[in-house]
């Protein structure tokens, strides 16, 4: 039976878990509460906010015992915004935090026994913070009526605003200063959702960490931006500013970015490198977030993927191409699959800047270019090794049942859902024919909740 309780109420409640999005798990009675702050161990004051059948969420008021692993956020809106989930919680607590999450989706889900003994530790970052390469900063107003940027406080639409975000790389601080009083000088308004009248949505900025490139996109509801040539003035005395565009998106929709991008200075790419190898990215395209995360999460695939040079294998979600180029010098051909039109563009251009050529790739949907490729030519386009890195929905049935049919010796599964991949899994292991041989998680994203994982599935008759 659930107990009542009414708004507002008020408990002490001893934590005893973190949840999946590293809130609390408070349980007064047995039922549960989340309770976001609050760290295992801790015994905790809340008040009640919300009560659902089976479980509740309740806000964190005191904390009368912390918990050891408890760190001063180094960030002033670290826990309304919902950019970051564990900037309360110590570097090494955040790992192990990871490592269970993936152990338990893994068991729970994936229903693999003793998940522990797969397992090789996780790769966490020397310095955690100012790692990210990429942020789309939503703009609005506050109370006062001045341009703000920030990010959205978690599950709503309301901005967080905040002049210097932790895990942003040093520098974008100083172009968001430039948008905003950009806006101000010359009365530019920001987008408003509910009326969706103004003009600015959202500011993305991405940098080349090793190259020192930046770009910098403007999303706008409208399709010119007045006086743009005074922000380009601005900006292009930034070092390395390398390309500025603007976006249209005049649709009413969460997607950030709409499908017209409008160069206003310089190129309409950046480069950067990982390893080796020189990548050029678009504003649409997907690039790891984390670059220096990214070369040991590569590493840890190529390592995984145990080529030799003869074998032929599949990138299935390949976005511009990165892990493909990477795995190319060591196989003997690649075949990238990405939907995003954009990317495979950068891919190819990838390919040729890197003298590559063992790699050829398609434009559309894994789930269906794949088995058509796999229909035409059985023979011509059997893989000895597959590589997946879906996005957080995992794969594809119809793809997961080609690769099946196909056989490749190896699967290389970078996930960063352990649910999804646990739910995939579940499938390649007990229908597949394929066993789990290793896994390891990369902290990709340190102070967020989000892990991310590479899995080596071997084929059982092998
Ligand atoms: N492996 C790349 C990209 C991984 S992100 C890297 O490490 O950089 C996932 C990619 O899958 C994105 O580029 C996204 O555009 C693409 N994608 C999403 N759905 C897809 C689908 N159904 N078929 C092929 N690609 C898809």
């Amino acid at each position: 039976m659930k107990p009542t309780y009414v708004k507002n109420q008020m408990l002490t409640l001893t934590v005893d878990a973190m949840g999946n999005e590293g809130e609390g798990i408070a349980r007064d009675n047995g039922f549960p509460f989340f309770v976001k702050g609050a760290l295992p161990g801790e015994k905790i004051v809340v008040s009640v906010m919300k009560v659902k059948k089976n479980y509740g969420f309740a806000r964190l008021e005191e904390i009368l015992v912390p918990s050891g692993e408890r760190r001063e956020p180094v960030c002033p809106v670290a826990v309304s915004c919902g950019g970051c989930q564990l900037l309360h919680v110590s570097y090494e607590e955040q790992l192990r935090y990871k490592e269970q999450k993936v152990l338990g989706c893994l068991s729970h889900i994936g229903r693999i026994q003793n998940p522990e003994q797969y397992m090789e530790p996780i790769i966490g970052m020397e310095h955690p913070y100012g790692y990210r390469n990429k942020a789309q900063y939503p703009v609005g107003r506050n109370k006062e009526g001045r341009i703000v940027t920030g990010f959205y406080a978690g599950r709503t639409h309301q901005i967080k605003a905040n002049e210097h975000c932790a895990i942003q790389a040093e520098g974008m601080d100083e172009i968001l200063a430039i948008v905003r009083s950009f806006m101000e000088q010359y009365h530019i308004s920001p987008y408003d959702e509910t009326t969706q009248t103004g003009s600015v949505r959202h500011v993305l900025v991405r940098k080349g960490f090793h190259t020192g490139q930046w770009m910098v996109c403007i999303i706008i509801n409208e399709k010119k931006l007045p006086h743009w040539e005074k922000l380009v003035e601005a900006l292009k005395e930034i070092p390395g500013m390398t390309s500025i565009s603007i976006n249209q998106n005049q649709k009413n929709t969460n997607v950030i970015l709409g499908d017209h991008t409008e160069l206003l200075y310089g190129a309409p790419v950046i480069e950067d490198r990982i390893g080796d190898i020189t990548y050029e990215i678009s504003p649409e395209s997907f690039y790891q977030v984390n670059p220096v995360q990214t070369e040991r999460l590569y590493e840890v695939a190529l390592s995984y993927a145990g080529l030799t040079g003869k074998e032929v294998v599949w990138d299935l979600y390949c976005g511009i191409g990165t892990i493909s180029l990477f795995l190319a010098r060591k196989a003997k051909k690649v075949y990238g699959v990405e939907i995003v039109p954009q990317a495979v563009k950068n891919a190819e251009k990838n390919r040729a800047k890197n003298q590559i050529s063992n790699v050829e790739f398609y434009t559309g949907a894994a789930e269906e270019i794949f088995p058509q490729r796999y229909a035409q030519d059985p023979e011509g386009s059997r893989a000895d090794v597959v590589v997946v890195d879906p996005p957080r929905k995992g794969c594809d049935q119809k793809l997961l049942e080609t690769i099946c049919r196909m056989g490749p010796e190896r699967i290389v599964y970078v996930s960063c859902d352990p649910a999804t991949l646990a739910r995939d899994i579940l499938y390649l292991t007990t229908e597949g024919g394929y066993e789990l041989q290793r896994f390891r998680a990369t902290d990709m994203f340190p102070q967020g909740g989000h892990v991310e994982c590479v899995t080596l599935l071997q084929r059982k008759d092998i």
